[in-house]
């Protein structure tokens, strides 16, 4: 779609362009084979000489609209989408590392990533060294390794609000030869855009506000298409050698800008299948083309609800960026303009005692394993998402025992910051 239109347009517009005749509406393509008339016409696809569909594991038309759509939002040359979010930040970092590799990671990032880096990962036998993303420079750059094959942060840390410094962290990414992967969940494309501050690859939980009605679990990795793989020729010789999978094919010599997104679509996938059903993409579109209208009311009523917290006698502290007092307020006007997010996390003076007596009282705002939907919900994050982590973990992380995660939602503001008020009072 063309680069003129606003990022409006482009969440309706953009993916599915239908030819005369063809529905308007992108269509459910619920069809895990795709017919061919000779055997050499689908040999060809084997051996990626032609392009077209022939198994949705690899490839299917109701996906890659999707794909297309959200690789547009970023300013991205490509997609791919994945079953979830956590399949994203995986195969993103996966689609360049194997065993003997090493990542630098900010400590603050979501907890499921935490632990998928910090375990999960080091079992296949990749180390991470999990930094401060406020560290400076030097101290950052004192991370890396000769090994090291990605910079990884979150533009907006899940839970503790760290908005991150873009530009500091592609700098130091690309001083040391490696690219920068954003996971921009929570910010979404329409706040922020990290490819215009130097990252070059961009992760997304869709399930989040991409979605916004949470229902469904989905994942997306866009692609610049900046990064000079074949600068780095040896450091990432699974893009720039030979695939023996394939009869030998080079993926940057065969689809230049392209050729991160092919490998993790025709390498990854085809081995490791986390693909989602086009069903769920088909939703995830439908959430897709509402995602700027809701952001600003997310946005609006999270401004509104932080200043009511931060005026509260109960409440000691309040993460929310959007605050003039807050931490990363500067950052967040730079890299996000019009605002950051719908997610706010706040301490009660009574410390953990007190948030569990403020959460049982809630009555329109529900305790969910989630955030970024279109309904207010609450979660503590060290007796739920980050439940794994010891204390020490969970301060490197910025999550403190009494910590609430809110994500205010697009109902009415009034009505939000009335439950919210009912359920403090109950806290002696
Ligand atoms: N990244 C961030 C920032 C998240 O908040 C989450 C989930 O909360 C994930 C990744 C994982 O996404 P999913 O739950 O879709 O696997």
């Amino acid at each position: 779609m063309s680069n003129q239109y606003k990022i409006e347009t482009k969440c309706i517009q953009s993916g599915w362009h239908p030819k005369k005749g063809e529905p308007r509406v992108l269509p459910i393509y619920q069809s895990t084979t795709f017919k061919y008339d000779t055997t050499d016409e689908m040999g060809k696809l084997f051996d990626l000489e032609e392009e077209g569909y022939f198994y949705t594991r690899l490839q299917n038309p109701t996906n890659d609209a999707v794909a297309a759509k959200i690789a547009d939002l970023e300013g991205g040359v490509a997609a791919v989408l994945t079953s979830s979010g956590q399949a994203a930040n995986f195969y993103a970092v996966f689609n360049i590392c194997e065993a003997g590799d090493h990542i630098v990671c900010a400590a603050e990032v979501y907890g499921g990533t935490f632990n998928l880096f910090g375990v999960t990962m080091k079992k296949l036998g990749i180390d991470c060294t999990f930094i401060d993303a406020d560290a400076s420079e030097e101290e950052i750059a004192k991370a890396f390794r000769p090994n090291t094959k990605v910079l990884f942060a979150e533009t907006i840390a899940n839970p503790a609000l760290v908005v991150l410094d873009i530009e500091k962290f592609a700098k130091i990414a690309h001083s040391h030869g490696v690219p920068l992967i954003v996971d921009n969940t929570f910010a979404t494309p329409v706040n922020c855009r990290p490819f215009e501050w130097g990252a070059d690859i961009v992760t997304h939980s869709t399930t989040k506000y991409m979605d916004g009605h949470a229902m469904q679990v989905g994942g997306a990795i866009v692609d610049s298409g900046n990064f000079d793989w074949e600068a780095q020729k040896e450091k990432y010789h699974g893009l720039t050698t030979p695939d023996e999978s394939y009869h030998g094919i080079v993926y940057t010599q065969k689809f230049g800008k392209k050729a991160y997104i092919t490998k993790a679509t025709v390498q990854l996938m085809r081995d490791l299948g986390s693909i989602p059903a086009p069903m769920n993409c088909f939703l995830l579109n439908v959430g897709l083309e509402t995602l700027p209208l809701r952001m600003e009311r997310h946005c609006y009523n999270a401004q509104k609800v932080a200043e009511f917290l931060n005026a509260h006698e109960k409440v000691s502290h309040v993460n929310f960026a959007g605050l003039p007092g807050d931490k990363y307020y500067t950052l967040a006007k730079k890299y996000m303009p019009k605002g950051t997010c719908g997610v706010i996390s706040f301490e009660l003076k009574g410390g953990r005692e007190a948030a569990v007596t403020f959460m049982d009282g809630l009555k329109l705002a529900a305790i969910v394993t989630h955030v970024a939907d279109a309904r207010t919900s609450v979660l503590h994050p060290a007796s739920h998402t980050h439940r794994q982590m010891n204390d020490e973990q969970l301060a490197e992380a910025g999550v403190s025992p009494g910590m609430i995660r809110l994500s205010v939602g697009i109902e009415n503001v009034e009505d939000i910051i009335e439950d919210l008020s009912q359920a403090l009072d109950l806290v002696k």
